[in-house]
């Protein structure tokens, strides 16, 4: 039995005893298919993607007003009257629901995504609120007494006007989703999706544009909200504001987490908890109290509370892990990789790769970078050295397009790079490392390396929630494989990132940097926290690359590890080049000398 079997089973089982199941527990299922739509939504912006919203019921309700509106108002049956039969309205209706909520999203999202920390919640409530008494107090749309009389959903003749009815449909809509939603996960595109999670610096430096990836998720989680909306103004047949407000908009968000941020699943099991909860303590507490209110809302924070402490990832992966135990794994069916990717041709051994050209870069009062002057050529590597805060990382920033500099000019393969983003510079074949490693922890090895190779695919969201990627996919994956088992990870790869020695998440950096088959490296302490083997490992792993005419740049502290392997070197001092030349020249160099006086300058001395 694998999970896909057994999923399919529970659907079966379900389907089968849908007519005899009793009323009441027909509604629930029903509303538990409502509120998971929205709440997969939510996974995939907060748990996934790393962005908190509490103001989804807002767009629960442009789904729900814009089908009321559209099947009850008399102007819009003035507008609509001979072109769509009565029958056609609530697909009008849907049509409109998921067009405003596509422009209401984006605008929105324009505007708030770019928000870092706690302001975007924040945001999230505000428009939350905004569209809660939008909705009040719009006269065409009802007021606070909202729309009576919706018709019924009707499909080829048939109706669905109870729960018995339509619970199939949201049902059937909701598995559609989540299909398509694991699929999109699970590709080349949901890779990049993840990678907004840790920051924008590392995604961008794949080559993401985290700010349209950030857009789009969050309008993918509005159009699912307003799908739910749709299905829910038909099923009541009613609308008005109150389930809108902003504490279903909480209880969305209550779903997500404590079902599992992180897992789509999560978000039907959340709803379930919650909903069943919801139920029995509407019954319970205003007996207990003896006055009636919302104090299930006390209860939810408190048991969201009690999960996040115990179950940091929610309660899908605990629960997932008992079955899981009994349960194969799915069997990947990735067709043979037979499509070939994009890529670069070679650069002549020589050529000039990277530029910098008087680069200064002040933090205030502070100059980091002193008029820095560098270059790197291809089938070369060039050092950079230099003591602690001696500006070598914030040199980094200025030639991969992090920030930009103060004064001077950056140049890449011939082009003028200031004022360009990092994704810019990947395009042109920019590949680096970080200095503190940026991975996505508990995806494997190889799912971490393929993101390296994100650019060089080409399937978009829609392609891959249908599947129709996996050719590129299969490449991509081998692509990644190829370079782990160059870099010696081979047997790691399907391992989660974590779990590895700090030394050679390193070294996974160097695989992902080269799967997107890049021209140039730049290492930021490659060598930090490897053992002396490994140490000699990549030392040949970089001279092969250097052979085959990649240029590489790197920062290090281990002098021996640099004075054999380097052609070049740079050495920096308080932002200030004080030598540049080979390894040779620039140990004897008496400036450089006095910098590393009583620090690293035994180090040189042995390495001679
Ligand atoms: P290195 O990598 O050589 O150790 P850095 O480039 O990290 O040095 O830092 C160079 C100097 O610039 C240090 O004095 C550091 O404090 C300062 N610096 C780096 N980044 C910033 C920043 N974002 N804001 C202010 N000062 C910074
Ligand atoms: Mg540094």
């Amino acid at each position: 039995m694998t999970h896909r079997r057994l999923t399919l089973l529970g659907i079966v089982a379900l389907a089968l005893c849908w007519a005899w199941l009793p009323e009441f527990t027909v509604t629930l299922i029903s509303d538990i298919g409502l509120y998971s739509m929205v709440a997969v939504g939510l996974v995939m912006l907060t748990g996934i993607g790393g962005m908190t919203s509490f103001g989804q019921a807002a767009f629960v309700a442009i789904g729900a007003y814009a089908t009321a509106w559209t099947c009850t108002s008399p102007v819009a049956a003035a507008a609509l009257d001979g072109v769509v039969s009565a029958s056609a309205l609530p697909w009008v209706g849907l049509a409109l629901g998921l067009a405003l909520t596509f422009l209401v999203a984006w605008a929105l999202g324009a505007i708030t995504l770019k928000l870092s920390g706690h302001y975007l919640p924040l945001c999230t409530i505000a428009w939350g609120l905004s569209l809660y008494f939008l909705f009040g107090n719009l006269e065409f749309l009802g007021g606070q007494t909202g729309m009576a009389s919706l018709p019924a959903l009707n499909i080829a003749g048939f109706s669905l006007a109870s729960p018995r009815a339509l619970g199939p449909l949201i049902w059937t809509l909701l598995l559609l989703s989540l299909w398509a939603l694991h699929n999109l996960l699970d590709s080349r595109e949901g890779r990049a999706i993840r990678a907004l999670k840790s920051g924008r610096v590392m995604a961008e430096s794949m080559g993401v544009d985290t700010d349209r990836y950030r857009i789009k998720v969050f309008v993918l989680a509005a159009l699912l909200a307003a799908l739910s909306g749709w299905l829910y103004a038909h099923m009541q047949r009613f609308v008005n504001p109150t389930p809108f407000n902003i504490n279903i908009g909480i209880e969305y968000l209550f779903m997500a987490v404590i079902g599992g941020a992180g897992h789509l699943w999560g978000a039907v099991l959340g709803a379930t908890l919650i909903t069943l909860l919801k139920g029995q303590l509407q019954d319970i507490l205003p007996k207990l109290l003896g006055a009636s209110g919302n104090f299930e809302v006390i209860v939810f924070g408190l048991l969201m509370l009690f999960v996040l402490q115990r179950f940091a990832d929610g309660l899908w992966p605990t629960l997932a892990r008992w079955p899981g135990r009994l349960l194969k794994p799915d069997p990947v069916r990735l067709p043979n990789a037979s499509v070939s990717l994009a890529s670069r041709s070679l650069t002549a051994a020589g050529a000039l790769l990277l530029e910098a050209d008087k680069v200064t870069k002040r933090f205030g009062g502070l100059v980091a970078n002193n008029a820095v002057v560098m270059t790197l050529k291809a089938g070369e590597v060039h050092a950079l050295i230099g003591p602690n805060g001696a500006g070598k990382s914030t040199f980094f920033n200025m030639i991969s397009g992090v920030d930009d500099p103060t004064e001077g000019e950056v140049r890449f393969i011939g082009e003028r790079m200031n004022g360009k983003p990092s994704r810019d510079f990947a395009a042109r074949g920019l590949g680096r490392t970080f200095q503190h490693v940026r991975l996505l922890g508990n995806r494997s090895v190889l799912e971490n390396v393929a993101l390296g190779a994100h650019r060089r695919g080409r399937h978009g969201w829609i392609a891959s929630m249908l599947r129709l990627d996996r050719a590129e996919e299969a490449a991509l994956l081998a692509q990644a494989r190829r370079q782990i088992e160059r870099c010696g990870l081979g047997e790691h790869a399907d391992t989660p990132a974590a779990s590895l020695a700090l030394g050679q998440q390193r070294v996974v950096e160097i695989a992902r940097a080269l799967a997107g088959q890049p021209a140039a490296l730049l290492l930021d302490e490659p060598a930090a926290g490897l053992r002396h083997q490994e140490k000699q490992a990549l030392a040949a792993l970089l001279a092969q690359l250097r052979a085959e005419g990649l240029g590489i740049l790197v920062v290090e502290h281990d002098m021996e590890f640099v004075m054999n392997l380097a052609d070049r070197i740079t050495v920096l001092e308080f932002g200030t080049v004080i030598a540049e030349g080979a390894p040779a020249e620039v140990q004897v160099n008496p400036r450089v000398l006095d910098a590393y006086l009583g620090g690293i300058d035994e180090p040189i001395q042995r390495a001679a």
